[in-house]
């Protein structure tokens, strides 16, 4: 990470010692750090503990285990040179605040604070104001049951081009959230030494689950699982077979083909390899080509002392097309490729402008000719496309120290750019 975080300035080159907070990726660095330290507290069989950034918790069944497993969480941040602020940090509760939820013993609740912003909540008079109050609610989603049915008639609102407009039936949904917060709902923390039970439901508007475990003779429910279901909403406008897609109005055209074309392309990559190019220009390019005519008609006419030279060629019995069998281990059935076809047959194979490995992947596990890897190569690293794509930025070369011209023109930089198409 420290070479990228590298930088230049006229005085040399500087670069962080440790991560510096605001970057992008700084969080998920951060908290790969904390998963390696639970990690290896859970090699010390030291289970309980669990982090999420910089917040930690640790449950225990006795005073004693808690000190024991305090003590083990101690001895992993120091030894990973880790320090805790005494002011954020708390001990011994029996009830604690974790990531918007409280939990104690065997219950899992949204904190009070939270509660109240949502029971307190005045009816919204903006869209703005309806999506905040459906994030807040959603925030305890799994602790509520039904969620997005309960919250339909809201989510309508916030949707694009629908004008806003609070009717009785929005101020009820409202109300009726509302109310679910003044029940506070409660869960039980899951037991893992008990079987759970799961229910699930489907409707045409949403999928949902439950997932529940018996305590003392009744089912508890450990957590809700509701999503709108989008799949009948997809499948109700994906054509039942192609011909429809003719039918289908232009934009909805553009929506499905390229989900039909992908499919498609893969089944050419797979199956017929001769497709973009038809039988009949293969046989007369190849009949018109000195090389390839020449071992033709030394496969017409065999003699003994050419045959050498005609080592694993053929002509296909029903294409007629001249074919090489490669003699490696995938002993692939080749077309032979007149100089003619070459640029085409690499055009085909870098369609989508894949590097070279690949790209010669595909192209010797089609087509024959001599000198082939090196045609691919010189076709691949000069595509003016890929050229284009490609990332002038080098990966690893650290940024080149500064040194202050004394006077104009005491440098030039020139950048490299190559090779190029002839
Ligand atoms: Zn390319």
């Amino acid at each position: 990470m420290q070479d990228v975080l590298t930088f230049t300035t006229p005085f040399g080159i500087f670069a962080n010692r440790r991560l510096v907070f605001g970057l992008k990726t700084a969080a998920s660095i951060f908290q790969a750090l904390v998963d390696l330290l639970i990690d290896e507290l859970k090699l010390s069989v030291t289970t309980g503990i669990y982090a999420y950034q910089d917040d930690t918790v640790i449950g225990a069944h006795s005073f004693q285990e808690m000190r024991n497993k305090i003590r083990f969480v101690l001895d992993v941040l120091i030894k990973y040179n880790l320090t805790l602020s005494p002011e954020k940090c708390v001990f011994f509760k029996s009830a604690s605040d974790y990531l918007g939820f409280n939990i104690s013993h065997n219950k899992i609740q949204p904190i009070t604070s939270n509660i109240l912003k949502i029971t307190g909540f005045q009816p919204p008079r903006t869209v703005k104001q309806v999506r905040r109050f459906l994030g807040l609610c959603g925030f305890s989603r799994s602790l509520i049951p039904s969620f997005p049915e309960l919250t339909e008639c809201l989510t309508q609102l916030t949707r694009k081009n629908v004008p806003f407009q609070w009717t009785p039936t929005h101020q009820e949904t409202f109300k009726n959230l509302q109310d679910v917060f003044f029940t506070k709902p409660v869960f039980r923390l899951p037991d893992w030494d008990k079987p759970f039970v799961l229910n699930t439901d489907v409707s045409v508007q949403a999928i949902s689950g439950i997932l529940l475990q018996e305590h003392e003779g009744k089912l508890h429910p450990i957590s809700y699982y509701s999503k709108k279901n989008t799949l009948t909403d997809f499948l109700s406008r994906f054509p039942v077979n192609r011909t429809e897609i003719s039918n289908t109005p232009q934009d909805e055209q553009e929506l499905i083909l390229p989900i039909v074309e992908t499919h498609c392309n893969t089944i050419n990559a797979t199956s017929d390899t001769s497709l973009e190019i038809s039988t009949s220009t293969w046989l007369k390019e190849q009949a018109d080509d000195t090389q390839t005519n020449e071992i033709i008609q030394l496969l017409k006419n065999p003699s003994l002392k050419d045959s050498n030279n005609i080592l694993g060629f053929y002509i296909d019995p029903t294409t007629h097309i001249l074919m090489f069998k490669s003699h490696r281990k995938s002993q692939a059935e080749l077309i032979v490729v007149p100089k003619s076809l070459q640029h085409t047959a690499l055009d085909i194979c870098h369609i989508s402008h894949t590097g070279l490995d690949k790209a010669y992947q595909i192209v010797s596990n089609r087509y024959y000719w001599k000198g082939v890897y090196i045609d691919t190569k010189n076709f691949v690293l000069s595509c003016d496309q890929c050229i284009k794509n490609k990332s002038f930025t080098p990966k690893h070369a650290s940024p080149q120290s500064n040194r202050i011209p004394t006077r104009p023109g005491d440098y030039i930089s020139v950048d490299i750019k190559g090779p190029l198409p002839n």
